[in-house]
């Protein structure tokens, strides 16, 4: 984009530019070789009993190799639903301001937005659940901040163009949040090699999915030096417990053992598009480059409710726009597929 056209400094909430951020004694003084007396903490020693990095620096350093980023470029949150929230507050005027997401997506964008009294405009997936980017673009007004573009999206699967994202990033002069929760379930690397170069945009990941570390609550948020410096400002000073920098360290030095379980992931995934295909009470399976399917069935709700009374959980999406009769199936491990599959297959002849 035109990097003169974007101002940052007019996007960002005036209570927030105004903002003096809460800042610890040790914010302000570097040097940890002393005695802590200034935080009220308890001195006995539990291993838990300081509070954490609120900086996570180490952690960072770390993403940072890994991401090919520098380490003022991220941001971490308490899940990238965290980061959903902290962006909206950051930008969006409550009764003022509006954002802009495709329809269906991921429903968090919406939860945050309404519950900070934000509007929000959604723009309907094509039908082949591609993104209609000229709509996306007839919706911006003078209020519009934020547009979310979940890519591979939730609950599709589907990745949208690099083509339609980019013309969407260099015509729109507020910011683009690109949602990439699943893009390590993708072939394609994703927006996280433009942040240092593209001022409007904010790409979140996590370590919820591929890195399989949902139960630590650990977001990822990508952008311009400017941008992170805001949304730290407004963060909980504390908001990444010690407990979960430790673990998300640990992962870390175990990079290589991540791939080959999104490897097997993938093969499963593969393998239970193919069995849904065959079942006649399947309409319809999409591709997906996340690591679930969506399928429409026969009679969503039906098949939702004999899974249940055999204990099995999927996600029932009949519900959502363009998604009628249609659920989503996460990808377990082999013997939960193979019992997914067998209990369609007995709904099916019963
Ligand atoms: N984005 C998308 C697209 C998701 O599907 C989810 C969780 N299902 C999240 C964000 C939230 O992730 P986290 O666990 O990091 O809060």
């Amino acid at each position: 984009m035109d990097i003169s056209a974007f101002q940052l400094d007019t996007l960002v909430r005036p209570n927030v530019k105004n903002l003096k951020p809460y800042s610890s004694a040790r914010d302000e003084h570097h040097d940890l070789s002393g005695i802590f007396l200034d935080a009220n903490e308890n001195p006995f020693e539990t291993g838990l009993n300081r509070y954490p990095d609120p900086h996570q620096v180490a952690l960072k350093e770390r993403l940072a190799a890994i991401k090919q980023v520098n380490k003022e470029n991220i941001f971490l949150g308490n899940g990238s639903d965290e980061a959903i929230d902290l962006i909206i507050r950051a930008f969006c005027r409550p009764g003022e301001d509006n954002i802009v997401i495709p329809d269906p997506t991921y429903g968090m964008y919406q939860v945050c937005a309404t519950i900070n009294d934000i509007k929000v405009r959604k723009v309907q997936l094509k039908a082949d659940f591609s993104l209609d980017e000229d709509q996306v673009l007839k919706e911006i007004d003078h209020q519009t901040k934020l547009i979310f573009l979940c890519s591979p999206n939730n609950p599709t699967g589907n990745r949208f163009s690099k083509d339609a994202i980019s013309r969407i990033i260099s015509t729109f002069k507020g910011i683009v949040v690109i949602d990439e929760a699943y893009i390590d379930f993708s072939t394609d690397p994703g927006f996280v090699s433009w942040v240092q170069r593209t001022p409007n945009l904010i790409v979140l990941q996590t370590f919820s999915k591929a890195w399989g570390m949902a139960g630590v609550r650990l977001g990822m948020a990508f952008s311009s030096q400017e941008i992170i410096e805001i949304m730290n400002r407004i963060k909980p000073p504390y908001n990444i417990s010690t407990l979960t920098q430790k673990t998300a360290l640990e992962v870390l030095q175990n990079v290589d053992e991540v791939q080959p379980k999104v490897n097997i992931i993938l093969r499963e995934k593969e393998r239970l598009y193919n069995e849904l295909a065959t079942l006649s009470m399947v309409q319809q399976v999409f591709r997906s480059e996340a690591n679930f399917i969506l399928a429409r069935m026969d009679q969503a709700n039906f098949i939702y409710e004999q899974l249940l009374k055999q204990h099995i959980i999927v996600r029932n999406r009949s519900k959502a726009t363009l998604c009628d009769q249609c659920l989503r199936f996460t990808v377990g491990t082999k013997e939960e597929n193979d019992r997914l599959i067998s209990a369609l297959k007995n709904i099916q002849s019963s």
